[in-house]
């Protein structure tokens, strides 16, 4: 098939044009425009949240704390029965759970923290600058009035944003809507992503001579549920075109994404992009000016977004991160975020051939003394081996006109710890 016929350029760069690539932020934007935010919600639990999406904000039902109570253990008392004294007789004790009581003028109640102030008290005492004599409590020292109380509504206010749309729930949201009393929530539904690895060579199981064990399909799973995506692992394609248009015809109105990694570049048995025009894809975009992973592909089939990635393994790997994690981003109905945002500076000399955006992995050595990270590239810039992703901490990314990195430059970089599943 000839690219004029079947490519709606996303708009490209005219020298890389030239040479039939489109630039890596075109690419970005073309990846992210094939997808829409899901609009459908679902109720969870508060227990099955983890990491689900947020539909709307969820504002506080009622102001917290909700009553007086005590932030110690200690006494509690009028401030003005201390005035000349420095004893009073003790009228009970007050612990957490226990109704709101009052207290005696002329007294004092041995209270716990959290337990609700009583009626009366304006004061508490912390147990360590007091002495409990049993039937009377000497203080001391005499607290400030309002000393150790939580007053009611203190920490947050009725209907304040607990979560706003669009956060993606982390322990910590969780644990703030459980303080609230909130025991579930609306989020919505998760992104449904078809994924498929091709080859006649990959194998899930046992290999024989020839073969390769299937590194994509198993990697990308894992990126996409990192991700808060529904994943459906669909096998392995065979290097055969017509069996290809079958596996994908349909599946456009099942998923919102499809992903499958090579035979999507110019080769002989690079048939991905054939078959998936066959089964009625539209492709919007095809070869990216970025290393690895120039063969990428984009398009739509039927209601699904769908993203050719190369098939070498470093290649997916970065693909997914600059292509399909914008594209989960924007189902989630959040602005994606930009790839390598953080700064960092180069622990290395690296000339390098300039054309072509490139990613590669390194490892953190140090900061310099403002604090910014220190990297170390790792790799000889291989994109068939995952191999040095063993000994990293992220990914950095070095722009298409690069030709010189020196010690100390600037850099930017994805740490893998930043988004640990929580993105
Ligand atoms: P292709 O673009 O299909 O020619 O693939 C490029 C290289 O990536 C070839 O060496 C393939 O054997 C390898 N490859 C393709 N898919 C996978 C996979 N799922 N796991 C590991 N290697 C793969
Ligand atoms: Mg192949």
């Amino acid at each position: 098939m000839h690219m004029d016929r079947t490519i709606k350029s996303c708009g490209c760069d005219s020298e890389l044009a030239s040479c039939g690539l489109i630039s890596l932020d075109e690419a970005v934007a073309c990846a992210v425009s094939q997808v829409t935010p899901l609009r459908q919600t679902e109720h969870v639990l508060l227990a099955d949240a983890a990491g689900r999406t947020i539909a709307s904000d969820i504002l506080a039902p009622s102001a917290m704390p909700f009553f007086d109570n005590s932030a110690m253990d200690g006494f509690a008392v009028r401030r003005a029965d201390l005035e000349g004294r420095c004893c009073l007789p003790i009228a009970g004790t007050v612990a957490a759970g226990d109704v709101p009581r009052d207290l005696p003028e002329g007294t004092a109640l041995r209270i716990f923290t959290g337990a609700p102030l009583p009626h009366g008290a304006d004061t508490v005492a912390m147990v360590e600058a007091c002495i409990d004599k049993g039937h009377k409590v000497h203080f001391e020292t005499k607290p400030p009035r309002g000393s150790n109380i939580r007053r009611a509504g203190s920490d947050q206010a009725q209907g304040a944003t607990l979560v706003p749309a669009q956060t993606r729930l982390a322990a910590h949201h969780i644990g703030l809507l459980a303080a609230n009393g909130i025991i579930g929530a609306e989020v919505l539904r998760r992104p449904r992503v078809a994924v498929f690895s091709t080859g006649d060579e990959v194998q899930a199981g046992a290999c024989r001579a020839g073969q390769i064990p299937d590194a994509n399909r198993p990697m990308l799973c894992a990126l996409l549920q990192q991700w808060g995506a529904e994943v459906s692992d669909l096998g392995i394609l065979p290097d055969d075109a017509e069996a290809t248009t079958a596996a994908l015809a349909g599946l456009g109105d099942a998923f919102d994404l499809i992903l499958t990694s090579g035979a999507v570049s110019m080769g002989g048995k690079d048939h991905v992009q054939a078959a998936f025009v066959a089964a009625g894809g539209t492709v919007q975009g095809w070869r990216v000016a970025l290393k690895p992973g120039k063969p990428v592909m984009f398009g739509r089939l039927g209601r699904a977004a769908f993203t050719g990635l190369p098939g070498n393994p470093f290649a997916v790997h970065v693909g997914f991160h600059l292509f399909v994690a914008a594209q989960i981003d924007r189902l989630h109905g959040r602005v994606p975020q930009p790839f390598a945002a953080e700064p960092a500076s180069a622990g290395f000399d690296w000339s390098r051939k300039p054309g072509r955006a490139e990613v590669f992995p390194v490892r953190l050595t140090g900061h310099d003394p403002k604090g910014t990270a220190r990297l170390e590239r790792l790799g000889a810039g291989v994109s068939a081996t995952l191999f040095p992703l063993a000994g990293a901490d992220g990914l950095a990314i070095v722009p298409a006109d690069t030709d010189r990195i020196a010690r100390g430059d600037g850099l930017r970089w994805h740490p893998f710890a930043a988004t640990g599943g929580v993105r």
